[in-house]
């Protein structure tokens, strides 16, 4: 290791998190080095460069709330951007605001170790550098760690491979080609209509079908906008104080307690809004009642039959043997309908399982088939996989042996044991159940209040304490058990990854509840956190 550099902060990650906390702790006055592993700004819309990447949160809403002026000169052309739209107002931002000149690109960040003497941690680049900072702030997504799953036979395959979230960035051409595409989540259900539309022919290789919604996509509104940007304020105290950080009143009506006709008449009117919560926020007893949840489920499913001329691969399509939402829900823009095409054929692997990934293609227990091209749209080793690659030495162990059986950690934010250390979206957060740009404002300005904070007392360290560590983890764990996501194989519950600890990874308890504790936390000296 070389090098001899010393500041008050490393921040680690250029996408919405790093850019803003980067943007407030300088302003504070203190010295700032990013690091970046790709060569730009724009994380997740950095790297997530597939065709039919795009968001599922409105972007009037998807985007920064603390700089009006960009707010309100800033123009969507859709209701849904799509990523390159997303990736330029990342720029614009970093532009604006000279955010670039504190990031160093092309460097990850390997490894951090707490130097108890110094109190301060030394921190190792991929460029062999090492660096000092007091603080070290984790922006580094937390859908970032892809996930390729072990195939066996995969080294032996000579066709091109591909995984969504390291898409490359000159794009890639399947004009022509026999394609393959593994995995039906939010990316697989982006990518599949657009390779469908180029490809030769396209076999999607499903595990588990998906409730998946029309997004009803279209051009941006004007007289929307208008009333969006006229009202900021409003607006923007009502993401902050809702459940997932959208300007979505909670519902108030439980579905059982409704006649039917009138339910239905509801989930087609939802149905039309394409919106990622509206059937499951129709009312307020989806998420923890199966018996409600099994009636919007089956409302989905008779639109999805509806979709798809062909009836078997219809019920294949049709999502079975989990609660409606409790895998993340996704919109799309002609997903079923892309079965209907000739070139397009649905591989359901849990009646016909892959065996191998041959020289030429895909081998499963009833057919071999060759592709010149796969497509993992296989996810992320979700929340903890991004943190856990870098190798983090607390004061008494490594983050990966303490997070052995799962993660544990006080207001996702900081883990006891590692002094000076904020995970922003980190495992406990509501961030990834949430409109992720609000729930990533909340997080970066609480860490810059308590620097604030400290730097006014002369304090060097800040450390959760053990005890409101538990609590909170403990806490996370109940608030999710009085739902229906806990029974699910997801990401969420860290299902999707081999080996994984089965724990629910974020804080289900919504943004409003997640940010009226937090406040009461600094409110109250900083309660839960040791500061010395
Ligand atoms: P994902 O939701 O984890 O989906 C991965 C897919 O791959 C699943 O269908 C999974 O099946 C399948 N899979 C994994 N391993 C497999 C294997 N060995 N064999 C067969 N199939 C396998 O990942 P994602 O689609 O990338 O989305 C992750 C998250 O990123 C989303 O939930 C969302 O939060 C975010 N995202 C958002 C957007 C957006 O805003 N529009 C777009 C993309 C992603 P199982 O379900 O059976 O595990």
């Amino acid at each position: 290791m070389t090098g001899n550099n010393s500041v008050d902060v490393v921040v680690v990650g250029a996408g919405f998190s790093g850019l803003y906390a980067v943007h407030l702790l300088r302003e504070q006055g203190l010295t700032i080095q990013g690091f970046e592993a790709g060569a730009d700004v724009g994380g997740t819309w950095y790297w997530n460069r597939y065709p039919g990447a795009r968001c599922d949160i409105e972007s009037l809403y998807y985007c920064y709330s603390w700089d009006e002026e960009l707010a309100r000169e800033w123009e969507w052309t859709e209701r849904y951007a799509a990523q390159p739209e997303i990736l330029a107002y990342a720029n614009r931002v970093a532009d604006k605001h000279d955010l670039r000149s504190s990031f160093i690109f092309n460097t990850r960040v390997e490894a951090a170790e707490w130097d108890d003497q110094a109190q301060q941690w030394t921190v190792r680049t991929s460029d062999g550098q090492t660096w000092s900072a007091r603080f070290v702030v984790l922006g580094v997504g937390a859908l970032s760690a892809a996930n390729i799953p072990d195939l066996p036979g995969l080294a032996n395959y000579t066709g091109q491979i591909y995984h969504t979230g390291q898409w490359p960035h000159e794009g890639v051409d399947f004009t022509g080609l026999r394609v393959a595409v593994i995995g039906t989540g939010s990316s697989g259900i982006q990518v599949i209509p657009k390779v469908a539309e180029q490809a030769a022919s396209m076999t999607v290789f499903q595990r588990t079908a998906n409730f998946t919604m029309p997004a009803h996509n279209t051009p941006a509104d004007p007289e929307l906008r208008a009333e969006v940007v006229e009202d900021w304020a409003g607006v923007r105290q009502r993401m902050r104080t809702s459940s997932y950080g959208l300007d979505v009143q909670p519902p108030t009506e439980s579905l059982l307690e409704v006649p039917a006709e009138e339910a239905r008449a509801t989930f087609d009117r939802k149905w039309q809004e394409g919106a990622l919560t509206a059937i499951l926020q129709a009312y307020n007893d989806i998420v923890r009642n199966p018996e409600a949840n099994d009636i919007a489920a089956d409302y989905v499913r008779d639109r999805i039959r509806e979709m798809v001329h062909d009836p078997q691969v219809a019920e294949d399509l049709v999502p079975s043997g989990y609660h409606f939402g409790t895998k993340r829900p996704c919109l799309d823009t002609n997903y079923f309908d892309t079965y209907n095409r000739e070139n397009v054929e649905l591989v359901n692997v849990r009646r016909d399982p892959i065996v191998e990934v041959t020289a030429a293609g895909i081998r499963t227990e009833q057919a071999e088939r060759e592709f010149d091209a796969i497509v993992f749209a296989t996810g992320f080793d979700a929340m903890t996989g991004p943190v856990l690659s870098i190798d983090i030495h607390g004061r008494e162990q490594t983050l990966r042996e303490k997070w052995a059986e799962g993660p544990v950690g006080y207001l996702g934010l900081q883990s006891a044991g590692f002094p000076n250390l904020f995970t922003i979206t980190g495992p406990g957060s509501p961030s990834v159940l949430s409109n992720v740009v609000v729930s990533i404002e909340q997080h970066v300005e609480f860490v810059a209040d308590l620097l604030a904070r400290m730097r006014e007392q002369g304090a060097r360290v800040v450390e959760a304490t053990a005890e409101a560590e538990a609590e909170w983890s403990d806490h996370v764990q109940q608030v999710a058990g009085y739902t229906l996501y806990p029974h699910t194989d997801s990401w969420f519950m860290g299902a999707n990854i081999p080996g994984k600890p089965r724990v629910f990874l974020p804080y289900i308890g919504g943004v409003g509840n997640f940010r009226a504790k937090c406040d009461a936390v600094a409110a109250n000296d900083y309660e839960g956190f040791a500061i010395s």
